[in-house]
């Protein structure tokens, strides 16, 4: 540490030749505690990051439903049976509207 600060201070006055003692000090300073502060940021402990791993302790109870919102009907350019909302020709397919289920999410309105 004490190295790093000689060579940064030797830097910084190569730099800023004019620069009078205290000011390339406190911009030593002012560097070190930066980059001390971005190694405490980047600490591997997954327990301390900002976004916790909660697979173990939520069940994700969410599942997608897909339907059409268009019709399924007669398309004369195609001159085939489409869904009028996305053009696909497959009666059976999946769906371009997807609509998010939460089984655990609470529903309130029943308790106003
Ligand atoms: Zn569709």
């Amino acid at each position: 540490m004490a190295e790093e600060r000689e060579t940064l201070m030797k830097t910084v006055q190569y730099s800023m030749p004019r620069a009078t003692k205290n000011k390339v000090e406190a911009i030593v300073f002012k560097t070190l505690q930066e980059k001390k502060h971005l190694e405490e940021m980047d600490i591997p402990d997954p327990e301390l990051t900002l976004r916790p791993d909660t697979t173990k302790t939520l069940r994700v109870t969410k599942t997608k439903k897909y339907y059409h919102n268009g019709k399924w009907e007669f398309n004369p350019i195609e001159k085939e049976e489409s869904w009028s909302c996305c053009m696909n020709a497959e009666k059976n397919s999946e769906g371009c509207v997807a609509v998010k289920c939460d089984k655990s999410k609470w529903i309130l309105s029943s308790y106003t």
